[in-house]
């Protein structure tokens, strides 16, 4: 049978991790949520923890807090998961722990306090024993998205209120109970069950003995891909993950798909009826969550990104010296607002690269410090310029505040910031987690405010339908919830997040 191989921690520094982590887990969260990035591989023959690795590894961007991978030799399922980067979880080690020519694996990424190693992932069950059943099943999950009524979901579950480490955890429970009652089904009968059940974002991907599971749920908010391997297949979050391990993009899954593949090679069934199917596919992973090297409704990410930056030229023109992106989520924009002004394109911030994320501080002061670790001004370029700064978009502000700040001290002359989305104004359900209402910036400032609060001497935005051009897919489906408003299905007001003390502009 599998097992699940924990890190050797000391139970009194187990204990002092949790209290702490509650407590910040109770300020900052009314809900377990996740956002991640995943990874699957079958490949006959051959042990694939490696190439599980290298998957991962190249979804790194998509989570940081905690790494896990599941694999399985036809006989038994093993997880290992620990809290930390793909490369600080991972030795040749654990690789070779991790037996078997099946595997997921798993990264993720939380913006605030819920970081503990009961929410890493890939999740582990295994059903209870049963004489109608020769051998219990066991099965582990890695899911990307947020689901939008776990509470729903956990109580139907039986789960105590509190029990439930995450939206994953009450996937992997209903499943593993609907196999306890019904010893006839398999995997895939409970999944068919569950799923229908379940609402908001779900790409997952499972291993039981002898199979790799994709899923993605019918409005496909969160990606998900397959690729194809000589000998074998692999699915994914993103289209890098294929491109490192050797695999091509036969295409993305569709939202609303459940494929299974064996031996046999990939099947798809359809858990959902036709008419529940409506792909909202996240805008934001366009602007700035998936790698610009990714490929998302055909389109690669980095020239869709420069196009962002030609229509922001057009929509909001300025005269000035210099073009120059906020690194790196700016520098593919910044390109193409360059190219399409005829202002020069210049480098005005050097990235540190050793610096995790500034984002997922919880205090503001120290997100401001964390900004001027990261990022630092080349003064001999800036001094006396007139300067177009480009980001993808603004959250709460930070950002380009201290940016702003910054490139003043080095002596530049005008600081006209470009922004290659809208106004990010309302909190995201759907897996990327962004905060609460009361933390974004825009939800309630004009964009005068806002310019005035970072000190900008001017503040523009790109159009809603412009970045739908830019994507070079206008006429698929996105959810632009965070833009708009209009959120694709409804969300339960518990599912609200309480506003830390701390407004935006404090
Ligand atoms: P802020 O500093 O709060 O205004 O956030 C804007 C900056 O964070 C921009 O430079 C973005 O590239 C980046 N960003 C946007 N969305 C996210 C996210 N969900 N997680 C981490 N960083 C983000």
């Amino acid at each position: 049978m599998g097992y699940v191989l924990e890190s050797p921690r000391p139970q009194e520094v187990k204990d002092e991790v949790t209290a702490q982590e509650a407590a910040v887990d109770e300020v900052m969260h009314s809900s377990p949520r996740e956002a991640c990035g995943v990874f699957g591989a079958f490949v006959p023959g051959t042990e694939v923890s490696h190439l599980a690795y290298d998957g991962i590894y190249a979804l790194q961007h998509r989570g940081q807090e905690s790494a896990g991978m599941a694999t399985s030799d036809g006989q038994a399922v093993v997880v290992v998961k620990d809290m930390g980067l793909v490369a600080n979880v991972f030795n040749e080690y654990k690789l070779a722990a991790l037996p078997g020519h099946i595997a997921i694996a798993h990264t993720r990424y939380s913006t605030t306090g819920s970081s503990s190693w009961h929410n890493a992932q890939p999740v582990y069950r295994m059903t209870s024993k049963n004489p109608d059943r020769a051998q219990p099943i066991e099965f582990a999950l890695g899911h990307n998205g947020n689901l939008t009524n776990t509470e729903v979901l956990a109580a139907e579950a039986g789960m105590l209120p509190g029990t439930a480490t995450s939206d994953s955890d009450v996937i992997a429970e209903l499943v593993v109970r609907h196999l306890d009652s019904n010893p006839t089904h398999d995997l895939v009968d409970a999944l068919n069950h569950v799923l229908p059940t379940l609402e908001g974002a779900f790409s997952l991907v499972l291993v039981d003995h002898g199979r790799l599971i994709g899923v993605r749920d019918p409005n496909g908010y969160r990606p998900l891909c397959l690729g194809k391997l000589d000998q074998g297949w692999v699915v994914a979050s993103e289209t890098p993950a294929l491109d490192i391990v050797g695999a091509h993009l036969v295409r993305e899954v569709d939202p609303g798909e459940l494929l299974i593949i064996d031996s046999e090679g990939p099947v798809s069934e359809a858990p959902w009826p036709a008419e529940r199917i409506d792909p909202k596919l996240c805008l934001f992973e366009f602007v700035y969550l998936a790698r610009p090297d990714s490929r998302l409704y055909g389109q690669e990410l980095h020239s869709a990104r420069i196009r962002m930056g030609e229509l922001l030229a057009e929509q909001a023109p300025v005269e000035a010296d210099m073009v120059m992106g906020v690194p790196d989520s700016g520098i593919p924009a910044a390109e193409g607002y360059a190219r399409r002004s005829g202002i020069r394109y210049g480098h005005g911030l050097v990235k540190n690269r050793y610096i995790g994320r500034t984002f997922i501080v919880p205090d503001q002061a120290q997100r401001a410090q964390g900004v001027r670790r990261k990022l630092n001004p080349l003064r001999e370029t800036i001094e006396g310029q007139r300067l177009v700064v480009v980001d993808d978009s603004i959250v709460r502000g930070t950002t380009p505040r201290a940016v702003v700040k910054m490139l003043r001290e080095a002596g530049a002359k005008e600081v006209h910031l470009r922004i290659s989305s809208p106004p990010y104004r309302w909190p995201c359900y759907y897996g990327l987690d962004t905060g609460t209402r009361a933390e974004l910036i825009a939800a309630d400032l004009t964009v005068s405010e806002i310019e005035e609060y970072l000190g900008a001497d001017s503040l523009a935005y790109l159009t809603l339908d412009a970045l739908k051009k830019a994507t070079g897919a206008p006429g698929a489906g996105f959810c632009d919830a965070c833009l708009t408003g209009s959120y694709p299905s409804e969300v339960s007001v518990r599912m609200e997040r309480r506003a830390p003390a701390a407004s935006p502009v404090a």
